[in-house]
């Protein structure tokens, strides 16, 4: 038997400066309380007035125990880690990193030929036995994220099934979706779901139905739990993230750019920082 899911919360995005002095729009950050397990984190990054400045970015961070997925839909990010990888995401690509045990990486955001920067971060969280792995990327350029269509609806499949097309990004410890969804007027998306499973939507442009509720630009809907989502447009269309994962239902003690399971593994973090064997820290294979 299907079950919409109704909304459990609509979450207004906080304006945030991060990295060397970088605007974005946050919905939801790690805590203790867990409250979006497998997600930790979601960044809106909107850098279009030019009056906000050069965009300085985010200079050499480490991260461990958990994986960042950048997503970008206008402009780009420049990447470069401290394994020697480096490239560009470009508009439409994805970079899914799993830090595992140990990353440096710098990502700088550079304007697109209309001056815009549009893009997303989503932190998803690792199970404890997978928290120090060897770092890991699934890159994927706009060309290989495949479409889904319906009536009224095209979607890009990043992660996860929808209509029987699969996204590119695989063997992801949340079992993720991760779709770009742009619905036209008086349309109906549709999406069966795990019935225990975490599910978020980012509405970032436009405005749609949720159940009973309407929700506008820009808002991260929280959905209750159910075997089905289901999303209506009237007079307006919408564009959207919708994210769904598996909770991990491990504590976590998250610290800038870690999340770990225990205050002890956050200090082994700083110690590992300072001594210069982040990097190395990482499990064998
Ligand atoms: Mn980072």
């Amino acid at each position: 038997m299907n079950k919409n899911r109704l909304v459990k919360d609509i979450i207004e995005p906080q304006y945030v400066i991060e990295g060397a002095g970088v605007l974005l729009r946050r919905s939801i950050f790690p805590h203790v309380s867990n409250q979006f397990d497998p997600f930790l984190l979601f960044d809106h990054f909107a850098f279009n007035d030019p009056v906000e400045g050069p965009i300085r970015g985010f200079p050499m961070h480490p991260h461990r125990g958990i994986e960042t997925v950048t997503y970008i839909l206008k402009g780009s990010v420049n990447h470069r880690d401290s394994l020697g990888n480096a490239g560009l995401i470009g508009p439409g690509d994805i970079q899914w990193m799993t830090s595992g045990g140990g990353i440096l990486h710098e990502e700088m955001p550079h304007r697109g030929p209309d001056g815009l920067i549009v893009g997303f971060q989503l932190w998803v969280n690792l199970p404890a036995a997978l928290k120090m792995i060897r770092p890991n990327y699934q890159g994927v350029s706009t060309a290989d994220i495949p479409p889904a269509k319906g009536p009224g609806w095209i979607a890009r499949v990043v992660a996860g099934e929808l209509v029987g097309v699969s996204g590119p990004v695989k063997e992801i410890a949340a079992n993720p979706v991760y779709l770009e969804v742009a619905m036209e007027i008086g349309a109906k998306f549709t999406l069966p779901i795990s019935e225990d499973y975490t599910a978020l939507v980012y509405v970032f442009d436009g405005q749609a139905t949720f159940g009973d509720q309407e929700v506008g630009a820009v808002e991260m809907v929280v959905l209750e739990k159910g075997s089905r989502i289901e999303i209506h447009t009237g007079e307006t269309p919408v564009r959207f993230i919708l994210m769904t994962g598996a909770p991990i239902r491990e504590p976590i003690v998250p610290y800038g750019p870690f999340v770990m399971n225990t205050r002890e593994e956050i200090q082994q973090a700083l110690i590992d920082l300072r001594n210069g064997t982040f990097v190395q820290a990482t499990n064998p294979v």
